[in-house]
């Protein structure tokens, strides 16, 4: 039989323990924490600067960048002045609590108000993780096709909000973007969807109220 089912269920609770605790950090310093989900190049830090640069003076965001190597994109975060600490991964695919819980005291959270986790870029194991958020939101993007909801079913199932990035360049990659649409209802009928560009800007607002909203 498959002894290595017990063994996978044994790290996933220890990890929604010290998800909790993470969440509770979060609560009792007014902290909205944003799981971003997304397989690479979908546009994942691209989407924080264009969100966090529509905040209003009195949200403040914090930033935790999640990478398997490098700190590419906790720099250019840096770069905008916003908080943020880089988890390097050493390889493993995805972020997971205690990698969080280890971030937590490099991290203000009480001068933080909103903070968005940049998950390792991969739609399949993210799913599995918790990691104390409040909201997991998964970002596609025009450019990987409308069929991600029917190939990695188990990310949108988890979705608070669903976000399509590059727009912008849904002509040139013939999006369908109705099939994208019924393959996301399909999964998971609460999750809004937000179609967006973070190049060109369109769609970005309506996104950026709904996620105040959720404060
Ligand atoms: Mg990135
Ligand atoms: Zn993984």
């Amino acid at each position: 039989m498959n002894r290595k089912i017990p063994v996978v269920k044994e790290i996933l609770g220890a990890n929604d323990q010290v998800a909790a605790e993470n969440r509770r950090a979060f609560e009792e310093t007014g902290v909205l924490a944003v799981n971003l989900m997304a397989s690479p190049g979908a546009g994942k830090t691209s989407l924080i600067l264009a969100t966090a640069g529509r905040l209003p003076d009195s949200i403040r965001p914090g930033v935790i960048e999640g990478d398997i190597a490098s700190s590419i994109d906790a720099d250019t975060i840096a770069a905008h002045g916003i908080p943020v600490v880089q988890i390097n991964t050493g390889g493993a695919c995805h972020l997971d609590a205690p990698m969080i819980r280890s971030a937590l005291p490099h991290l203000d959270l009480r001068a933080i108000d909103i903070l968005f986790i940049e998950n390792v870029g991969n739609l399949i194991c993210p799913a599995d993780f918790a990691l104390g958020s409040r909201l997991n939101v998964v970002l596609a993007s025009v450019a990987e096709g409308h069929d991600k909801p029917y190939k990695y079913p188990g990310i949108f199932t988890v979705a608070d909000v669903v976000l399509l990035n590059k727009a912008d360049l849904m002509a040139v990659f013939e999006f369908d973007l109705d099939s994208f649409r019924r393959g996301v209802t399909m999964l998971r009928p609460q999750a809004p969807i937000f179609v967006l560009s973070c190049r060109s800007g369109e769609g970005v607002d309506s996104w950026v109220q709904w996620l105040i909203a959720q404060r």
